[in-house]
């Protein structure tokens, strides 16, 4: 089934009770390209109280900005307001959203040309700017005068190099001259917006040119991230070495303001807290060894090869960490489950009840044994329990 017949039932419910509605943005786009349509978005002249009221199932997400998300069969369709956008003074967002009957001032609005082209539910275009010339050759040229359209929103001049990379587009002379030249008001853009439009970067097909790009327009100097790196070191990123450079700033900001705003996948966010606990371990004087036994493998390598790159501790911690990935392979046990003793033995000889003191004793020996100071055998660990035993009467 087309990815379009969920929203073409809102197209139709809106033109029934007398609005105009069409599909827009990216999923047009992706559809003239003959790309596979992701989500699907609508616009219409209907207010969003109004299209709150003729679907059954609809989510608030942005209603201040005219964003209603309405559910067909929990397919989640976001069905926008025509608007326009009136000043901007901050670069980023506009200081009042007003509503239009226009779809053309709507179109307006919008960024690129190849994203500002209506379709009906007939698959009929509205394309006032010619997007689909734009498409056509492979053209990223901005709805109207770029130098204007990135000063109001510099989120614009990242979604440019994105989409070099996501749909192997080119940027016009003039678009690329007006980024070169508004180009340091990236820094009014969140980072979370900047990790989101660098992540879809990555994983576009044509990373190369896109990072070409973040270089010679010098956009990389205006990104947290990359502005320590040379040009070179650049050309070498990929999404690896972005949330290598992500845990970089969060080693040097311990507050960890970055982190929960930046929405990271589990996976992203597992591998910069390990990363960070490891190194919170390590200034906190825990030695090599018991570092080594503490993380794996990889979180070790991992830290140790991002210090590499960016030796921006003191050289003491960078060393204890480098000595816990050798001390990782030397180690005795490599987990608790390989002690030659366990809680039940040590209960029998001590004729004991379990309790508390039984996990104690447990770390206490499993330290024992990992620092090398005690024998890894039921009897040598005996003998120093009692030993233990007898020094604490
Ligand atoms: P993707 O394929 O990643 O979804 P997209 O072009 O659909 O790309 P969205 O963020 O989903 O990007 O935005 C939907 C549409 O809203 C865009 O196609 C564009 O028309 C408009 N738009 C988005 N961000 C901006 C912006 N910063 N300035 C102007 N118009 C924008
Ligand atoms: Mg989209």
């Amino acid at each position: 089934m087309n990815r379009f017949d969920h929203a073409k039932t809102v197209l139709e419910t809106l033109e029934s009770y007398g609005f105009e509605a069409y599909f827009v943005g990216g999923s047009v786009r992706d559809y003239i390209m003959g790309r596979e349509i992701h989500d699907v978005d609508v616009t219409t002249n209907a207010r969003p109280e109004t299209i709150k009221d003729l679907f059954q199932k609809t989510i608030d997400v942005g209603i201040e900005h005219g964003t209603v998300i309405v559910l067909i069969d929990d397919e989640p369709i976001e069905v926008t307001t025509y608007r326009t956008e009136t000043t901007y003074t901050d670069y980023r967002r506009p200081d009042s959203v007003s509503f239009t009957t226009s779809l053309l001032e709507d179109l307006s609005r919008r960024d690129f040309t190849m994203n500002a082209i209506a379709m009906d539910k007939n698959m009929n275009i509205e394309d006032p700017f010619d997007g689909h010339i734009a498409i056509e050759e492979k053209r990223i040229e901005t709805v109207g005068i770029a130098d204007e359209r990135f000063n109001e929103d510099a989120l614009r001049m990242l979604r440019a190099v994105r989409f070099i990379s996501q749909l192997e587009f080119n940027l016009t002379t003039e678009t690329e001259d007006a980024i070169r030249k508004n180009v340091s008001l990236i820094k009014y853009v969140s980072i979370e917006r900047i990790v989101k439009e660098l992540k879809k970067l990555y994983e576009g097909k044509n990373v190369t040119e896109a990072k070409h790009a973040l270089v010679n327009t010098n956009m990389y100097r205006h990104i947290p991230f990359f502005k320590t790196l040379s040009r070179t070191e650049i050309i070498e990123t990929n999404a690896h070495s972005l949330i290598d450079e992500i845990v970089v700033q969060l080693i040097k900001d311990p507050s960890m303001s970055y982190a929960n705003i930046l929405k990271l996948s589990n996976n992203e966010t597992k591998y910069i807290k390990n990363s960070l606990r490891l190194l919170d371990d390590a200034r906190s004087n825990l030695e090599s060894k018991r570092l080594a036994f503490k993380y794996s493998e990889d979180v070790i390598g991992n830290t140790v090869s991002l210090l590499e790159l960016n030796p921006i501790l003191d050289e003491s911690l960078i060393k204890r960490i480098k000595d816990a990935k050798i001390e990782k392979q030397k180690l005795p046990i490599k987990n608790r489950s390989e002690l030659e003793i366990n809680g039940r033995i040590l209960m029998e000889k001590l004729n004991k009840k379990g309790g508390p003191w039984l996990q104690t004793l447990l770390t206490k020996i499993e330290g024992e044994v990992i620092m090398g100071r005690l024998k890894n055998t039921e009897k040598d660990i005996l003998e120093w329990v009692l030993n233990e035993q007898e020094n604490n009467l």
